[in-house]
């Protein structure tokens, strides 16, 4: 039996590794991080660390100081006559990875965030087949969160910018700086609307197309040109001058918690467009069946009970490895 532990709010240890998966602190000698969002990424600045190159690179934009040790997709790392770790395309952000550790007591995925089919602004999705132990988040764990094709939530996107420009209108996006709105931008690419991004956001995106996505006609966001073309910046800044002073506009918010109604009496906007760099729950559930790993431990995760009836229906061994009352989104 291996030991798998949640450490502090988002980490896990595994002890008899000596190995931390998205730790925060120095309490294991190899550490991994799966990707670049801020609840992966040790808010300890200096602790040495292995990530993929690209999140490297936005780990540094973001003011990430430590060491960090390149490990590209697909190459595995001995680190020791124990443990072997390769890195797996995760499809949720560029970058993002799975980590498998290949052990005497059995191999271990540890998916980090993920998406499949992955988000088109990825390097894609693969998963290794042999897995005793599957470590997964569920941060969309209800069977509410069945998420529509890319293609038509690409095509949501651009008509609605088109639509938009059309009438006169600024098409605003309100979504995430890292992720989501680069995958926004690439939606938009076709139309030949120009971009403007937050400036928080500006910066990321240029890391994205040194790793050869393919972003459109972008710049930073100018108050003076904004009303030329379409601008995408986070939900925190609807009520600042960025929106607020663009007169003639119209609003969707893109996010996976935008396919709930109830979002729209929380958030005043013109549409809501139900688009998730996570994996859906029937997803969720497809791949823990074809893994079928001897436990599946989930994580990240407002709902575990549900998922776990879900697995234990399909006959697998499932847990939680949250703390009740300390659960995020
Ligand atoms: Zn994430
Ligand atoms: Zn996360």
């Amino acid at each position: 039996m291996i030991r798998i532990q949640k450490h502090g709010y988002g980490g896990i240890l595994l002890p008899d590794f000596d190995v931390g998966l998205d730790i925060d602190q120095p309490d294991a000698t190899h550490i991994f991080i799966s990707h670049a969002h801020a609840d992966h990424v040790p808010r300890n600045r200096r602790i040495p660390v292995f990530a993929t190159p690209p999140t490297a690179d936005l780990m540094k934009a973001r003011g990430f100081s430590g060491k960090i040790t390149l490990l590209p997709f697909h190459e595995p790392v001995v680190l020791n006559e124990k443990v072997t770790v390769t890195f797996y395309p995760a499809g949720h952000i560029l970058g993002s990875a799975m980590t498998y550790l290949q052990t005497p007591e059995g191999n271990v995925l540890y998916t980090g965030d993920y998406r499949t089919p992955p988000s088109p602004c990825t390097e894609g999705f693969d998963c290794p087949t042999d897995v005793d132990y599957f470590i997964t988040e569920a941060t969309f764990s209800l069977p509410v969160y069945r998420w529509k094709s890319h293609d038509v939530l690409f095509n949501m996107i651009r008509t609605f910018a088109e639509d938009s420009r059309a009438s006169g209108d600024v098409p605003i996006f309100l979504t995430y700086n890292l992720g989501k709105a680069q995958e926004v931008m690439m939606a938009l690419e076709p139309t030949g609307i120009p971009v403007q991004i937050h400036g928080a956001g500006y910066p990321l995106c240029e890391i994205y197309t040194r790793y050869g996505m393919n972003l459109g006609n972008f710049s930073r966001y100018n108050r003076k040109t904004v009303a030329e073309g379409a601008l995408i910046t986070p939900l925190s800044t609807l009520d600042t001058s960025m929106v607020t002073s663009i007169r003639k506009k119209r609003i969707a918010y893109c996010s996976g918690w935008a396919s709930l109604e109830s979002r729209r009496s929380q958030i005043i906007v013109d549409k809501l467009i139900p688009l998730s760099d996570h994996i859906d729950f029937f997803e969720l559930i497809d791949l823990c069946k074809k893994l079928n790993p001897k436990k599946v431990y989930i994580t990240h995760t407002p709902n575990a009970d549900v998922v776990i009836h879900y697995l234990q229906q399909a006959g697998l061994i499932a847990e939680s490895l949250d703390i009740a009352g300390n659960d995020e989104a």
